[in-house]
């Protein structure tokens, strides 16, 4: 089945590493049943909401090549609300209410005293045409909440939870508007994924309790025959992510592309992790998305919260560097360097960044060590011998060998030391032809003569 998804991110604020994960979880899904990916930006809330913040979801969306097919915007669909809110209220399943903030947190209060769960206690249903009259009078517009249908529990076939079961009785009846005529998130959210077709929504564990008053809100619109397509998507919540030592930590929800690309992390390390992070499948370095799209399932996801680690992270990085072909990476190589210069230097990195460093060893200039009087007459040796063709480094150290009987250690690092000015660095086989003949005889010259 193909099946259809979205993302729904808030933009009051950068995307963090949790809802990274989040949107590349629905973004395989899509992918893989060929399937759609919508990107529905929540902004009913038009005070904290941010156009700046939009700008960004997208393109931190396309810097990870999470691209989308279709972007929806909750503040354009303001009609479809009031079309929904309508069609509920006539069904007797909307009604209003007018307890301030601070009067519900004193029943909070005394309901927790009294050893209860803080449920909303529905006085509002109680009062009459001549309560609702006084309050006009008084000008006290009300605020809405959906009644919740407390006969039948609410289950659903969780994709990552199993079987789920809610006592309607056990949760408040939620507040889908506020007096101002605003909307709070709970029912745009099942209206859009109504009208657009979702057909599976997969979201953070912190909102199960959501998803189980949205059921009703579905099977209330389906009832009023609000829309002509009635059937539920399919659920599946994901356990959150925590950070190393366990806790939900402050960092990681800080934690986001710009930092990422501040530090050199390649999108395809961060989706290769967050692709299995928190499920039975071994965490890799695969940069071939298509494969890690195919083997992406549901199934695999554990209920533990998955732990993410910083460490894991650039180790998967450097593997993923590893990996990359040069025409991925031209353009944030240094000037001058080229495939076989990408190819020599590649295995080297933990990022690309430091491919300029390293690319200095074949440019120039570089800071010799002092030899002993004995390297020194071996490296004079070298310059004599240093002969050019197709693999001058495997030709350079055969003949020396021959030459001095040096081999190994012995044999290697005053080479590479002159060379390159480091006592490690990239193949030499692979770096002496990037350095090119007159240069490298004078390097060879240089250390000689010190
Ligand atoms: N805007 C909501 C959030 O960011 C969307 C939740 C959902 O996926 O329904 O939490």
């Amino acid at each position: 089945m193909t099946k259809i998804t979205r993302f729904a991110p808030s933009p009051t604020g950068r995307l963090h590493v949790g809802n990274i994960r989040t949107a590349l979880h629905n973004w395989m899904l899509a992918r893989q049943s060929g399937g759609r990916f919508i990107l529905r930006i929540d902004d009913t809330d038009a005070e904290r909401s941010r156009e700046e913040y939009v700008d960004a979801i997208r393109s931190d969306l396309t810097w990870l090549g999470l691209g989308w097919n279709a972007e929806e915007r909750q503040s354009h669909r303001l009609a479809r609300y009031e079309a929904a809110f309508d069609a509920l209220k006539a069904a007797g399943r909307i009604y209003p209410c007018y307890e301030t903030a601070q009067e519900l947190e004193v029943k909070r209060k005394i309901a927790l005293g009294r050893g209860l769960p803080p449920i909303y206690d529905r006085a509002a249903l109680k009062l009459s045409d001549a309560d609702h009259a006084a309050k006009q009078a008084e000008g006290i517009a009300p605020h809405w909440r959906f009644l919740l249908d407390h006969a039948e529990p609410i289950t659903w076939e969780d994709g990552i939870r199993g079987t789920q079961k809610f006592d309607a009785a056990q949760l408040s009846d939620p507040v889908i508007r506020r007096a101002d005529g605003s909307w709070l998130y709970m029912m745009p959210s099942a209206v859009d994924d109504i009208d657009m077709g979702i057909t599976q929504v997969l979201r953070g564990e912190d909102h199960v309790s959501n998803t189980a008053v949205q059921i009703q809100i579905f099977t209330a619109l389906f009832a009023a025959d609000f829309a002509a397509a009635k059937s539920l998507p399919a659920f599946a919540h994901e356990a959150l992510l925590v950070g190393r030592e366990g806790k939900l930590s402050k960092r990681l929800g800080s934690l986001g592309c710009d930092a990422f690309r501040e530090r050199g992390i390649e999108p395809e390390a961060i989706v290769a992790l967050l692709a299995r992070l928190g499920t039975s499948q071994p965490v890799e370095p695969i940069a071939d998305r298509p494969a890690l799209v195919a083997s992406f399932d549901l199934g695999t996801f554990g209920r533990a919260p998955a732990k993410f680690d910083d460490e894991d992270l650039d180790r998967l990085n450097a593997a993923i560097v590893h990996q990359l072909p040069f025409e991925a990476v031209q353009a944030r190589l240094p000037e001058g360097m080229d495939a076989a210069g990408w190819h020599a230097i590649r295995p080297n990195l933990a990022h690309i960044g430091e491919a300029a460093e390293w690319w200095r060893l074949v440019t120039g200039p570089i800071t010799q060590p002092d030899f002993t009087d004995e390297d020194r007459a071996f490296l004079a040796d070298a310059a004599a011998h240093l002969v050019w063709g197709d693999n001058p480094w495997g030709m350079l150290t055969t003949a020396l060998k021959d030459a001095t009987g040096r081999k190994g250690r012995a044999l290697f690092l005053p080479l590479r030391q002159a060379l390159t000015g480091m006592d490690h660095g990239p193949d030499m086989g692979e770096l002496l032809p990037l350095i090119g003949e007159a240069e490298a005889r004078a390097r060879l010259e240089r250390a000689a003569n010190a």
